[in-house]
């Protein structure tokens, strides 16, 4: 009898859907009312913006009194928020269930204390008295339920994934409460919305597909909402299946959520506020002084995201693709940058590369058989073993008797191993690094292979792939030599020529250039 105890609206008690009317926390209407600026009336019949707050946008109370300066400002353009969990929340569920797994509920519920306790640190800071005490209440029902799931999966582990789900699902739904609330405190019009009744999904826990249905149940709920100019807060990456049951889209899914809820809405742009100033030129954890790329096609966007650069979520790219709507990236402690614009179409950088991606902890998997020599069906044959055993393939190159694929997801990898030693001899290679330089144009431009090879003729590589989209450059090396690897590149396309002291540390000392975590505190 445990899955109908999940059924949302049914026994998540502290989650307030639209149905009940509001953010469950009592609103200040008279500022609201007569602060609504002219402006914002008129604006009923715009588009509306998507506007979607990642967890180091929500981490505490600074970050959230910057949300709410964002968000005023943008008022006037019918916001629509999505937020995630606030930072580390999600990292600190996640480590809960594992440990209720292993049979300890108590230590799991400890687990989230400290995470709690942020959670009301914040309320106390920018909430008024009634609902402070609303969200105190919200925290203290949203405890009892977690530590209710931590015991069931204690003692019934086969649980799990609807669970965890069920469990991890308070990240967003908390998160997002507590902004409407703030929101509103600030005299702004929002409203809590559960997004479980707009995002719609398979059954596929942990990683669940969108399905149709998303698109009428997001108009359904945030349309009226729209009009009579609230301004919606959603929790980004949870939905639910057709049967009520809360899921996950995958970590870092909150971006994907804001893409789809801006194409179901047909929004004017979906823009991604995170700690950095837009998609860099390359992860500023390697390359510190990585420059704000300034315009990007969406298959440019989409192949960085692919291939690691953790600013998008892979999927956030086909909704916007879909309806043809600009996505932007920009940094919500320094609002006033102007980030990365995606959009249809963008013009080769003057080097042709635009960015440099990269991506760790790729195993590759080479299965070689003489059996392949001028045979056909051998590749189905192949594939059909990565399907069976649900895992997806990356980057494939072949040559007359082997092929060689990357997975970045292994948890299967010895049954996967056992089923394709029936089709040859495989071979597997843990700890690797794939690394992609993206730009449109690349394909045609003469020399971008020598440049990319010579500036790294001491790293070994493999698994080249260089054509088969025009846009990127994609091959393997060591997840030891990345860094050094993708810090020469950097050099060589975005700083002129290599420099003596990188052989050293693989990364140069951060220049005046510097993508400004911190340029403009509102
Ligand atoms: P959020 O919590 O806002 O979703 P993420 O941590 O998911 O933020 O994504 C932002 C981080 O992505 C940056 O802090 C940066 O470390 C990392 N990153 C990796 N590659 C890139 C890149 N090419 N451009 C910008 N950020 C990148
Ligand atoms: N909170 C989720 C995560 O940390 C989703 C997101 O932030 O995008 O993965
Ligand atoms: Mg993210």
């Amino acid at each position: 009898m445990i899955f109908p105890l999940l059924r949302f609206g049914a026994a998540v008690v502290f989650c307030t859907t639209i149905s009940a009317g509001a953010s469950g926390i009592p609103l200040r209407q008279s500022k609201e009312a007569t602060s609504r600026p002219q402006a914002e009336l008129q604006a009923i019949d715009m588009k509306p913006t998507v506007m979607k707050f990642g967890g180091t946008s929500v981490e505490d109370t600074t970050a959230f009194r910057n949300v709410t300066s964002i968000v005023r400002l943008a008022a006037g353009s019918r916001p629509v928020i999505v937020v995630s969990a606030i930072g580390g929340f999600t990292n600190a569920l996640l480590a809960s269930v594992e440990r209720a797994i292993a049979g300890d509920s108590r230590g799991a519920s400890k687990l989230l204390d400290k995470h709690f306790e942020r959670h009301l640190v914040i309320a106390k800071d920018l909430l008024g008295k009634e609902s402070h005490a609303a969200f105190v209440s919200l925290i203290g029902d949203a405890r009892g339920k977690i530590r209710q799931l931590h015991k069931i999966i204690a003692s019934h582990p086969v649980t799990s994934p609807p669970l965890q789900d069920e469990i991890v699902a308070y990240g967003e739904q908390l998160s997002s409460q507590l902004l409407a609330a703030v929101l509103c405190e600030n005299g702004l019009g929002a409203r809590g919305v559960d997004a479980r009744s707009c995002v719609k999904t398979d059954e596929n826990y942990g990683s669940a597909a969108p399905q149709g249905e998303t698109v009428e149940a997001t108009r359904t709920v945030l349309l009226p909402l729209l009009k009579a100019a609230k301004i919606p807060v959603l929790g980004g990456f949870i939905g639910s299946t057709a049967r009520g049951v809360t899921t996950t889209l995958g970590r870092g899914g909150s971006d994907y959520s804001a893409a789809l809820i801006g194409a179901a809405i047909g929004a004017r742009e979906i823009q991604i506020w995170t700690d950095v100033s837009g998609v860099l030129t390359a992860d500023p954890r390697l390359v510190p002084h990585a420059q704000t790329i300034p315009v990007l096609s969406y298959h440019e966007a989409a192949e960085l995201a692919y291939f690691g650069a953790k600013v998008l979520h892979p999927k956030t790219i086909q909704p916007a693709i879909d309806q043809n709507i600009p996505v932007r990236v920009c940094n919500s402690r320094a609002p006033k940058n102007r980030g990365t614009l995606i959009v249809s179409e963008s013009e080769a950088a003057p080097q042709t590369v635009k960015a440099i991606a990269h991506k760790n902890g790729i195993t590759t998997v080479q299965v070689t058989s003489a059996r392949m020599l001028g045979a056909y069906g051998f590749l189905r044959k192949l594939f059909e073993v990565f399907d069976q055993h649900r895992t997806a393939v990356d980057v494939v190159t072949t040559s007359e008797v082997s092929v060689s694929l990357s997975i970045d997801e292994a948890s299967s990898l010895d049954a996967l191993k056992a089923d394709l030693e029936k089709l040859g001899k495989v071979e597997v290679e843990a700890q690797r690094t794939i690394i992609s330089i993206v730009g449109e144009g690349l394909r045609n431009t003469p020399g971008i292979a020598a440049r990319v090879f010579s500036v790294i003729n001491d790293i070994n590589v493999s698994m080249i792939s260089f054509g088969s989209s025009s846009v990127n450059l994609t091959f393997m090396v060591d997840e030891a030599q990345a860094a050094i690897a993708v810090a020469r590149l950097h050099q060589i396309f975005f700083e002129g020529s290599p420099q003596p002291d990188d052989e050293l540390t693989g990364v140069r000392a951060a220049s005046p250039r510097a993508h400004n975590r911190e340029e403009v505190v509102v």
